[in-house]
């Protein structure tokens, strides 16, 4: 299997709970390693650029006013298949559907305010890395 590097956000719900290092126990404990990690405060801009996928969505607004209200850690997690296992770390979008022991399961709030975000494939995952950490800040 392939070292893969995916890119994560711990969520303002979830750091505003003082959940950061459960979190990140879990990557660990399931093998994933970041290899880049910051504390941030996103602009609404970085917010929009970064979620325009979605901005057609109705829960678009909703979302930027959720991710800026307060900071985030960003990282980029490296490990064996990386990005599907974040995914499955992660759990399902809706806690209500996440399988029992994953991140959304044990910690979001709503679907909406549901702690992480992590990239769903391998470009999304080059992507997302490049939009918020420069190569130098990967340390692999
Ligand atoms: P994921 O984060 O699992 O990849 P999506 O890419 O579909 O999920 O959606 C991005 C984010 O938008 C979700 O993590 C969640 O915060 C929010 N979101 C998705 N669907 C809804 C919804 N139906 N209502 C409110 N917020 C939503
Ligand atoms: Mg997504």
């Amino acid at each position: 299997m392939a070292i893969e590097r995916t890119f994560s956000i711990i969520k303002p719900d979830a750091v505003r709970r003082n959940l950061v290092g459960q979190i990140i126990a879990k990557f660990e404990e399931n093998g994933l390693r970041p290899i880049a990690l910051k504390k941030i405060h996103m602009t609404r801009a970085q917010a929009e650029g970064f979620y325009a996928v979605h901005k057609e969505r109705p829960f678009f607004g909703e979302l930027v006013e959720q991710m800026i209200a307060s900071p985030v850690i960003v990282q980029v997690l490296e490990g064996e298949n990386a990005i599907l296992k974040n995914r499955e770390i992660m759990g399902a979008t809706n806690p209500a559907n996440a399988a029992e022991g994953t991140i959304r399961k044990l910690f979001a709030l709503s679907v909406g305010e549901n702690s992480v975000h992590g990239s769903d494939a391998p470009e999304t995952a080059a992507q997302e890395i490049k939009y918020f950490f420069k190569d130098e800040e990967l340390v692999g």
